[in-house]
């Protein structure tokens, strides 16, 4: 059987290849794509920014599948849920090896084992594609029979990344005031946490009309512009928030100068959660003595663990009908239309794109 796929043949080169669909191994599981999530970090990877990438590969590491076939002895999905073809999956892209110091001693992730990507020619969990084999070991979920794909989509992988930062760096505590620096997924999904957990206040700060609109539709309070200069905004968050400064501040906006400006409008005894500055390499100058003095705590995370995929598909479910997520999937593009869906990624035109294989 053969299936389409968007393979990335070197930088800046996709193509669409017909590649060879293989059946599951024991444990695994054969997909055909229902949505293939185009997160920001792909833009990264066709460009080569994300450094050096195991060529030709099959771009996508964001999906939603419909089970095909089960790998021998396969009956449940990841959870004990049980499985049969025919059910929707969503999946975490990290297989986990369960044999390093990362996976065994930390219980921490990245492990070091992990193989992001495979060869285009071989066994291929790539989500650009028509069909996704997903190794034993790669985490799938079943969607609740009452899921709307689209809402599940909608924050992609940041949804799972930002619950990771606030396992890692501490929940948002009820009647507490956040900042989110910047509102792409990763900021929306930070908002639409915080907006759950019970914050009292959450500003946002970003650059684009449409991505603020939907940071409000998702529990933002205050929406503040990149046009305000850096010390109106900073007056404006402590006008928000009060003299003491939010409790919590999240960097989602992945440029370098937000690093000493999140430092700065930390409050007292604040948290700044960094998340975004993933593909940003550089540094920036903040003050030492602002930690001590203001008693801060500034950590990162990266690389959500299988239970955060978990948590963000039934999160999702749980509000699909309350927030109008499904509403974020603002583009779709077929297999072949890849090119096209990052282009339009990268412009920042979009808030959500994704590959739908049934468009042609
Ligand atoms: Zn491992
Ligand atoms: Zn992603």
């Amino acid at each position: 059987m053969l299936g389409r796929a968007s393979v990335l043949v070197k930088p800046n080169q996709l193509e669409t290849w017909d590649v060879e669909i293989a059946d599951p191994e024991p444990g695994g599981a054969l997909v055909s794509i229902v949505l293939g999530g185009v997160c920001g970090s792909d833009v990264h990877i066709l460009t080569g920014e994300a450094g050096e990438m195991p060529f030709p590969i099959i771009l996508g590491h964001e999906g939603i599948g419909r089970i095909e076939k089960l790998g021998a002895g396969g009956t449940t999905d990841y959870a004990g849920e049980e499985l049969k073809a025919g059910d929707l999956v969503y999946w975490s892209p990290i297989a986990l090896c369960h044999r390093c110091y990362s996976c065994n001693v930390l219980d921490e992730t990245p492990c070091e084992n992990t193989r992001f990507f495979e060869d285009a020619s071989k066994p291929n969990w790539g989500s650009y594609a028509d069909y996704a084999w997903l190794p034993n070991g790669m985490p799938f979920y079943r969607l609740p029979d009452n899921a709307q794909p689209e809402a599940v989509a909608a924050l992609g992988c940041a949804l799972p990344t930002a619950l990771r930062g606030f396992d890692r760096c501490g929940p948002i505590r009820l009647g507490e005031t956040v900042v989110v620096q910047g509102a792409g997924p990763v900021g929306l999904s930070a908002i639409l946490i915080a907006a759950q957990a019970g914050a009292r206040e959450i500003v946002v700060i970003d650059g684009s009309p449409i991505r603020l609109e939907a940071a409000r539709t998702l529990g933002a309070t205050v929406a503040i512009g990149l046009d305000v200069l850096p010390d109106e905004r900073r007056r404006m968050v402590y006008d928000c928030v009060g003299r003491n400064g939010p409790n919590v501040v999240v960097e989602a906006a992945g440029v370098l100068r937000a690093f000493p400006e999140g430092v700065d409008l930390t409050g007292n005894h604040g948290r700044y959660i960094i998340l975004g500055l993933w593909g940003a390499i550089g540094t920036q100058p903040i003050s030492p003595r602002d930690l001590t003095i203001k008693n801060l705590t500034i950590g990162g995370a990266t690389f959500p663990k299988p239970k955060h995929y978990y948590q963000a598909l039934h999160l999702a479910v749980a509000l699909q009908d309350r927030l109008p997520l499904r509403a974020l999937v603002s583009h779709r593009f077929g297999v072949a239309g890849a090119g096209e869906a990052l282009a339009l990624t990268k412009s920042g035109k979009t808030i959500k794109a994704v590959i739908d294989p049934t468009v042609s």
